[in-house]
């Protein structure tokens, strides 16, 4: 079964919505995995933050 991970990234100030290339996704569960034995769920993941543009200078 073909799952499609969907993961955004959405400024916090701005609400620009960013969408995440699988490859993120992918090497994030593989490092779970090696490291913690642990299978995540990583469907539909949204992770908020500042963008480049509304983040602080510095
Ligand atoms: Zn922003």
């Amino acid at each position: 079964m073909v799952v499609t991970k969907i993961c955004i990234i959405v400024c916090s100030e701005c609400e620009t919505v960013q969408t995440l290339s699988p490859g993120y996704l992918e090497e994030f569960s593989r490092r779970l995995q090696q490291e913690f034995g642990f299978i995540p769920d990583l469907d539909n993941i949204t992770i908020g933050g500042v963008c480049s543009i509304c983040r602080p200078p510095g």
